[in-house]
């Protein structure tokens, strides 16, 4: 699309809200709902499982069906966080929101999954001194024109009152996308991707980590690694939704 066009488009979607918000509409389907305010999804999305509820990994709060407390990646790889939560299950409805928020510019939805997010840090009683959203190439953030994990973090930061750092941690070099790829084969394309900008600042503080998404854990966890390299006390995640596992083959 020629950028004449995109505008255009951003334009009629700006009237459109002016005269229709989103406010009323289910954050996931557009649909209407009655009280945006407490449940700002409707009910068919919620009967689609999109909470990640129920039982979950103690670590990566991914959803697990086998009764255990620990899911496989956690009981096996080296994890360099404390824990993770994600109000979300990364499904259909949820994934499309998510994509809009990424490619998109559907950054309505910002503040209002943000404030989710926080409350879930809240119930979870995370402990930290700064948040840091996970960055994105700066040829990713000027295409895109934005950084949606710095936008989460940011409205975080302001209803917390926590710090965030934009800048603490770099990502310097483009990694290929890491879509089908495993774990072992994501943190080989991550390794040496990411950089601390100020090591000395980050010993014995604490930190929340934000992302869009958690897939596999793989960046969350270089991220976490880099800051535990430098001493940080304690590092949290949170993400708006948390990929199930796949299956063993
Ligand atoms: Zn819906
Ligand atoms: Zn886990």
């Amino acid at each position: 699309m020629n950028k004449f066009l995109k505008f255009l488009n951003l334009t009629k979607d700006w009237i459109l809200e002016q005269i229709f918000p989103s406010k009323a509409k289910c954050l996931f389907c557009e649909t209407d709902v009655p009280d945006f305010d407490n449940m700002p999804f409707c009910e068919h999305c919620l009967e689609s499982n999109i909470l990640n509820e129920g039982t979950r990994c103690k670590f990566c709060d991914v959803p697990i069906l086998d009764g255990n407390q620990v899911c496989d990646f956690c009981a096996s790889k080296h994890k360099h966080f404390t824990k993770a939560t994600c109000p979300f299950v990364y499904q259909t409805q949820v994934r499309r929101a998510i994509l809009k928020l990424k490619e998109d510019h559907a950054l309505y939805l910002v503040s209002d999954l943000a404030k989710i997010m926080v409350k879930r840090i809240s119930e979870e009683n995370f402990k930290f001194d700064y948040i840091i959203p996970v960055p994105v190439h700066e040829k990713t953030k000027k295409r895109r024109g934005y950084n949606q994990a710095e936008l989460l973090a940011k409205e975080i930061s302001a209803l917390t009152g926590k710090p965030m750092l934009s800048d603490l941690v770099i990502k310097y070099r483009m990694t290929k996308s890491q879509k089908f790829l495993s774990y072992e084969e994501r943190q080989r394309n991550l390794k040496d991707s990411f950089s601390l900008t100020d090591k000395n600042f980050v010993k014995d503080k604490s930190f929340l980590i934000v992302d869009d998404v958690i897939t596999t854990c793989a960046t969350v966890n270089i991220v976490a690694m880099l800051l535990k390299k430098s001493k940080a006390k304690e590092i949290y995640v949170t993400a708006i939704a948390r990929n199930p596992l796949k299956k063993k083959k």
